[in-house]
């Protein structure tokens, strides 16, 4: 991995979590074994811990929430997958309407998970949509009818003209929708507390135990340098750092990368003006700008390469940049951090879960396309019933087809800038942009 991105975090700086697990150095036999502990690992595991499956191992190859989960925007927003109209010819009118009352699930899951466990993840209400002209106002009013009619009982109102400072201090948007459902949460702190929480019912969670090597068949044998686990089903949770041990996952999925930076803490005046709801934003088009205010009053502030693909050498300059055409008087600001990391994309930009066509023990969870913080508690609750009992659901999310990307390795950035101009182009179309 790049040191540019790989570098400290705010989630990192700010934990309150102080867990270790052990290395795996035994020979273990469990029911479930699950590589990856990023929300995907640990999300699914406490559902099959909740459902009464303890007899469970995580193994982590790096540390808790090393990948996406501990270097995300923290948005905590509202839907599933970028845009369901694209699976509509897979499920059909009445799949989607299954798919689009399960995608609103999200931000719900993640609060009472929040109570339940008493969790420390600086869950703040608040969300704006934002837009910058009238086409994208236009997708902004067909949005607002649909948050309203899935959660009548949330504030969620539409914003234009002057009114839109009401929700966001900046000059550049004509439009605003805030929804008080949505928000952000401090994700490495909510991955720890979900973690705890998860050996607290008996999962077993090994750190520093990267896998090497697995052999499936009606019981599946997975091996670190210095041990191995038995179980009767799997599940791959790597998402963008799967790095091709498993080969039929692997190439459905492209990375991309996107990057953060975190501000120094400002004055309370400095944030109100930025943030009256104190929340988090982005911006409607295609590739997103998304920001957020934290806890210690610092504001996040991320995006991607809209075209060409490429890791700027200088993430803090990057990043600035694109911050100052929002809120120019945050030009004297310091920027005290910034790092980055992979956002792991499907064709279709729609999560994918489901199981290997030979070895249907054998599970998988991926391809959040960069927006997996409330998707992932909404996939991994239905993967847990897809790896348990079995559920309509499952079956129907499961039965959405995962195209190839071929070329990804050997071509990613022509693949990437293709399907960022393609994304950007489509997006017009979609009224995005
Ligand atoms: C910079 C950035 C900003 C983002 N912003 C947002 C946002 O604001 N909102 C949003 O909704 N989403 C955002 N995302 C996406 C979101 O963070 C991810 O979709 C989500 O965290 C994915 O979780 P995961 O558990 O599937 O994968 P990850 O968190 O990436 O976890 C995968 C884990 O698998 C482990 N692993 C890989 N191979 C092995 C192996 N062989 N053995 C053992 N372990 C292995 C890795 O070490 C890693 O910890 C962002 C992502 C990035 C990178």
């Amino acid at each position: 991995m790049n040191n540019n991105i790989d570098s400290l975090t705010y989630y990192a700086t700010t934990k309150k979590y102080d867990l270790r697990f052990p290395i795996l150095k035994e020979d273990l036999d469990v029911d479930v074994v699950i590589i990856g502990g990023g929300f995907s690992g640990i999300n699914t595991a406490l559902e099959l811990a909740e459902k009464g499956i303890t007899n469970i191992a995580i193994l982590e190859g790096r540390h808790l929430g090393y990948g996406g989960t501990g270097r995300n925007g923290g948005q905590v927003m509202a839907g599933i997958g970028h845009d369901l109209e694209v699976i509509k010819r897979h499920v059909g009118e009445k799949g989607l309407e299954t798919i689009f009352k399960i995608s609103n699930l999200g931000a719900g899951i993640i609060r009472d998970r929040i109570e339940k466990y008493n969790i420390d993840a600086d869950l703040c209400r608040g969300y704006g949509y934002l837009g910058f002209n009238q086409r994208q106002e236009k997708t902004l009013r067909g949005w607002l009818k649909d948050f309203q009619a899935v959660s009548p009982d949330e504030e969620i109102e539409l914003y234009t003209g002057s009114d839109v400072k009401k929700v966001v201090g900046s000059d550049v948007y004509t439009c605003a929708l805030k929804h008080m459902g949505g928000g952000h949460v401090h994700s490495l702190n909510l991955l720890l507390g979900e973690a705890k929480a998860a050996t607290g019912l008996g999962v077993k969670i090994f750190e520093n135990s990267q896998v090497l090597n697995v052999e499936y068949g009606s019981r599946v044998t997975v091996r670190t340098s210095m041990g191995s686990v038995r179980a009767n089903k799997m599940l791959w949770a790597c998402n963008g750092f799967l790095n091709g041990l498993e080969p039929y996952i692997y190439k459905k999925t492209i990375n991309t990368y996107a990057f953060q930076l975190m501000t120094e803490e400002l004055s309370d005046d400095l944030i109100e003006k930025i943030s009256p709801i104190r929340g988090a934003y982005s911006d409607i088009r295609p590739v997103i700008d998304y920001y957020r205010v934290t806890n210690e009053n610092r504001l996040l502030f991320g995006s991607t390469t809209p075209f060409i693909e490429h890791i700027p050498s200088d993430l803090k300059a990057w990043n600035r940049h694109l911050m100052l055409k929002v809120f120019p008087y945050l030009k004297d600001v310091k920027i005290e951090l910034a790092w980055g990391g992979p956002l792991c994309c499907s064709a279709n930009l729609f999560p994918q879960i489901g199981s290997l066509p030979q070895h249907n023990n054998v599970f998988y969870v991926q391809g959040y396309s960069g927006f997996g913080v409330t998707p992932s508690h909404i996939v991994c609750k239905v993967l847990a019933e897809g790896i348990s009992e079995g559920s309509e659901r499952y079956d129907l999310m499961s039965s959405i087809p995962h195209a190839n990307i071929i070329g990804k390795d050997t071509l990613r950035h022509l693949m990437v800038s293709a399907g960022k101009i393609w994304h950007q182009t489509s997006g017009y179309w979609k009224g995005r942009r």
